[in-house]
């Protein structure tokens, strides 16, 4: 057996069975390549899940690590600690939001918004607690965040739901003026759905339910997890739509790998009170010390900017597969979150046949696959990319 498949043979034996895992073991990374037990390379479209905006063990991300682990790794947040600090004030100096909240994930960070919307509720509206959320949506796996969840398959098995959720058509205003009622303070959306298949709402979709939440003095909150560090062309995805939100959240691209989120909001919606929120880890050391090196790379070197042109050339050499391949019906998505969709299910056999070539993709629905490389990835590793996707759409044939 090789060291690989020894590894594998623990996963088997000891590891909860909730994925199926692709078949090499993976050891270490740089830039856009992950490396195998082996040493074969792969290109890595995946990006850790939307998460190595500046790509695998990014130099400043690495030092700053390293530094930071010498210094202090945790405290309690009833101390002052200083990567919290410097990290809070990058993003709060570059998003429209006042005030920071540090978590260690995305569903975290969609609870505690969801607190924040509910006191808020209370306060400001009689008491209104519910919170519209959209089909296909996908905000975490805790027991709140699968009733905002809007997908069956992420909500069948754990009935019954939380309640205060009502799950409405994405892209589809009329449906959230239909769900509002004197019980609703919020609604939480994605810019951009990941999750769901890569969903691009209308451009005017975001003003229009800005100007409801407005009339009813509804929260609107961003769930920019994905969207957020830079990933759709903008540091956050909203600015994409020309409005702004209540509140938003983060995780995925924040910690630049390590596991951080954050839910930020306005001052006027600033309503939580000393008691009212925590977390042990939530703005650790470490990891906002790895988020503040990877948020400072993208802010001062534009990799949101330069994201965006990398992604337009990578949905063009897409195109130029759709216009290729029969197969191909559909590329779309901003940045450097793109989708093709294929005419059948064949989705996962496309992607064994690019991994098996080197190229990490994701079937983010079993008929279309997801691309969300690093926004530093260049356009050598562009082509790269495309010529493994090019042979692999010529070779798997329909399901
Ligand atoms: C990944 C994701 C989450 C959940 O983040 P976790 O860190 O896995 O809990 C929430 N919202 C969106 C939009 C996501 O893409």
């Amino acid at each position: 057996m090789t060291i690989g498949e020894q590894w594998k043979q623990v996963e088997a034996d000891y590891y909860m069975q909730v994925v199926r895992r692709m078949p090499m073991v993976l050891e270490r990374a740089q830039g856009t390549y992950v490396y195998d037990t082996e040493g074969k390379g792969y290109l890595d479209f995946t990006a850790g899940w939307a998460v190595l905006n500046v790509g695998h063990s990014h130099p400043e991300v690495t030092a700053a690590i390293q530094e930071q682990a010498g210094m202090i790794l945790q405290m309690s947040n009833l101390f002052y600690t200083i990567p919290q600090l410097k990290l809070a004030k990058i993003l709060v100096d570059n998003s429209c939001m006042d005030r920071v909240f540090f978590c260690n994930s995305g569903a975290e960070a969609n609870e505690g918004v969801c607190k924040l919307a509910r006191k808020y509720g209370k306060l400001h509206l009689n008491g209104a607690h519910e919170i519209i959320t959209a089909d296909n949506s996908f905000h975490g796996r805790t027991m709140a965040m699968m009733a905002a969840t809007g997908q069956a398959h992420y909500q069948d098995n754990w009935r019954p739901l939380m309640p205060g959720f009502v799950n409405v058509p994405y892209n589809d205003v009329d449906a959230i003026k239909e769900a509002t009622t004197d019980q609703t303070c919020a609604v939480l959306l994605e810019p951009v759905q990941g999750e769901g298949g890569v969903n691009v709402p209308d451009p005017d979709y975001f003003t229009q339910v800005r100007a409801w939440c407005d009339e009813k003095r509804l929260l609107l909150i961003s769930d920019e997890v994905q969207t957020g560090m830079g990933r759709l062309g903008t540091l956050f995805g909203y600015e994409q739509f020309g409005f702004e939100p209540d509140a938003l959240t983060m995780a995925k691209g924040l910690g630049a790998g390590a596991p951080l989120g954050a839910f930020l909001c306005k001052q006027e919606y600033a309503v939580l009170e000393p008691g009212d929120h925590g977390s042990t880890f939530g703005g650790n050391a470490l990891t906002t010390a790895a988020g503040a090196a990877g948020a400072k790379v993208v802010v001062d070197e534009n990799w949101s900017a330069k994201g965006a042109e990398a992604g337009a050339y990578l949905k063009a050499r897409l195109e130029e597969l759709q216009a290729k391949h029969d197969v191909v019906t559909d590329v779309r998505g901003m940045g450097m979150l793109l989708a093709l969709e294929l005419a059948d299910n064949r989705a996962g056999a496309v992607i064994a046949e690019t991994v098996a070539n080197g190229l990490l993709l994701n079937a983010v629905r079993p008929n279309t696959l997801r691309f969300m490389p690093p926004l530093t990835t260049s356009r050598a590793e562009i082509d790269e990319a495309i010529g493994i996707l090019d042979a692999a759409l010529n070779k798997v044939p329909a399901p």
